[in-house]
Parts: C-alpha cells; sequence; structure tokens
C-alpha cells in the first residue's frame, strides 16, 4: 500500500502548494492593483481651492481678468479646482460732498443690507464649509471682510492647508495682526507704476523657478510693506532698489512661508490686466505676453507650493 500512496500523496502536496502558490499570486497582483489604483486616484483627484476677491476699499478692475486666469491654470493643470466668493452685488457708491440727510439714510441702509449679503456670501470660509477646500486664494480683496470666524480661518491654515496671497490681499485687514502675521507682510503704499527688475532668490521654488536669475517687468504697481521681516519668511523675488526713489535696499515682492502645518505663498504683483493675461490683443499692453505667462508660472507654481503638491 505504502509506494502506491507515496505518489498520490505528493501529487495532494503539489496540489496544495500550487492552490497556495495561486492565492499568493492572485493576493499579490491584488495588492499590486490596489496600490496602482489609489496611486492613481491621489494623483487623479485634483485639490480644491476657494478664490476670494470680496472688497470693502478699493476694488481692482483687474479682478474679472484674475478671476479668469485663474480659472483656466486650475483648468490646463488638472491639478485643482476652483471655486469663487465674488463681490454681491449691490453695494452702493460713495455719498457726494453736499448728500442730504434723506440721500445719507438711504446710503447707510443700502450699505448694511450690502454687507448681509457680504456676510452671506463669505460663509463659504466658516470652518464647516472649509473642510471642502484645500486652499483659500485671496486676491486683490481690500478692506475688513465681514469672515464668520477668524480665528477658525487661521487655524484652518495652520492644521495644514494652503493660502495664497495676491496683490491687495495684503491691503486686507489692516486691524487684524493675527491675518498680517499670517501672510508676513502690510500693505503701506504705492507709486506711480514703473518698471522693475525682480531678483529671483530662489530658483529651485514651483514659484520662481520658470523666472529668469533677473525677471524685468516693464510695468507695474509695486508695493512697499510695513510689518514685513525677510528673516521672517523665505523671500522668492526682491528689488534691491527703491521702486520710487532708486535708493539701494531689500525690498519684498514675492515670498512663502510655513505657518503651523499650512503653507502661505504670497505675491505683490497683480495690479495690471496685462501682467495677468497674455493675450495680445489686449489694447494699451505694456507688459509683453511673455511677462504674462511668466506671471501665470508664478501663481500655479506658488499655488503649487502651497498645496504641497511641488517643492
Ligand atoms: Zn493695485
Amino acid at each position: 500500500m505504502r509506494p502506491a500512496c507515496r505518489p498520490k500523496l505528493s501529487i495532494i502536496l503539489t496540489r496544495i502548494n500550487a492552490v497556495l502558490n495561486s492565492n499568493m499570486k492572485i493576493k499579490f497582483v491584488c495588492s499590486v492593483l490596489l496600490v496602482l489604483f489609489t496611486t492613481v486616484a491621489l494623483q487623479a483627484a485634483p485639490k480644491r481651492l476657494l478664490m476670494v476677491t470680496t472688497t470693502t476699499g478699493f476694488r481692482h478692475s483687474s479682478i474679472p481678468t484674475a478671476e479668469k486666469i485663474l480659472a483656466q491654470l486650475a483648468e490646463s493643470s488638472g491639478e485643482f479646482t476652483v471655486d469663487f466668493v465674488h463681490q454681491p452685488p449691490g453695494k452702493p457708491a460713495g455719498l457726494g460732498k453736499d448728500a442730504t440727510d434723506a440721500q445719507k439714510d438711504d446710503y447707510a441702509a443700502a450699505e448694511a443690507k450690502w454687507v448681509v449679503s457680504l456676510q452671506d456670501a463669505l460663509q463659504k470660509l466658516s470652518p464647516a464649509s472649509l473642510a471642502n477646500y484645500d486652499g483659500v486664494v485671496f486676491a486683490s480683496t481690500t478692506g475688513d471682510l465681514p469672515i464668520p470666524d477668524k480665528e477658525g480661518f487661521l487655524n484652518w491654515i495652520k492644521a495644514g492647508h494652503a493660502f495664497i496671497g495676491i496683490h491687495a490681499a495684503s491691503d486686507t485687514f489692516h486691524n487684524w495682526p493675527g491675518y498680517i502675521d499670517m501672510l508676513g507682510g502690510e500693505f503701506k503704499h504705492h507709486g506711480r507704476q514703473v518698471s522693475v527688475d525682480c531678483l529671483n532668490q530662489d530658483p529651485q521654488n514651483p514659484a520662481t523657478a520658470g523666472l529668469p536669475k533677473v525677471w524685468t517687468i516693464q510695468q507695474e504697481e509695486i508695493y512697499q510693506f510695513i510689518n514685513y521681516d525677510p528673516a521672517k519668511v523665505h523671500d522668492l523675488l526682491i528689488l534691491d532698489k527703491h521702486p520710487e526713489t532708486g535708493d539701494p535696499g531689500h525690498y519684498g515682492v514675492s515670498w512663502c512661508k510655513n505657518y503651523g502645518d499650512g503653507r502661505v505663498f504670497y505675491t505683490s504683483l497683480g495690479h495690471r490686466e496685462d501682467i495677468w493675461d497674455a493675450d495680445p490683443g489686449m489694447p494699451d499692453r505694456k507688459n509683453s505676453p511673455e511677462i504674462a505667462k511668466a506671471y501665470q508660472a508664478h501663481i500655479l507654481g506658488g499655488i503649487e507650493w502651497a498645496l504641497g503638491l511641488k517643492k
């Protein structure tokens, strides 16, 4: 009996081994597929940005261009989607010096009504709503904005989210030291529009990787800051000459910084429509389409850095 049994036992063992092997192979293939699908899913899932362009102070005419270009960058990169907090309609125009009491009353009523619409629009910045986003962009916002939970907003950035500030984002919340501290600088003033040579301080950073060592902009409004300390930020673009007087010095133009576990990117450039938009047919173009394309790469790289998509 024994000699006859041995081959059968051997066959059974080989079959068990084969089944085990095939199970292991299936498990291995499944694991590889899982990793592959997860990687693809992570790569494919775009980040979610919220772009805020509301203003209670000066309102830049370039805001619609900024919104259009950011939407185009979202679409062309495929790296992020963008949702908006637009300016609600109905903000009353300023009162004349000789306004009557009745006109003043009408103005106050219209302003109060509009502020309610603004508060409603800014509900997208509540902690509950921010759970739907990876980053927030303030583009040429101005003044004090009635956002629902100021400390909650800063804590949300600190928790590992992105804040991207463009141009007048530094002319916003002058009365909120926590915001200025997060941003790394506060708008003080600007002179007439000039041509400047921006010195690229970090050709490795995605925001400045596409820019030359000296990036000459043909015409732009250049900001001066208070509460800006180069030791507290990572400079990306600076000037070594004052844009109005030519005095030598260190003048911040764009920088980035960590904020808790979050990341902040700021560029003071972005006043003019033709620095945003590369359309060669734009009337009264002062900046070449190449400057606008370089600026778009600067913005896109800053967003990628702040969202942690690129280092
Ligand atoms: Zn401006």
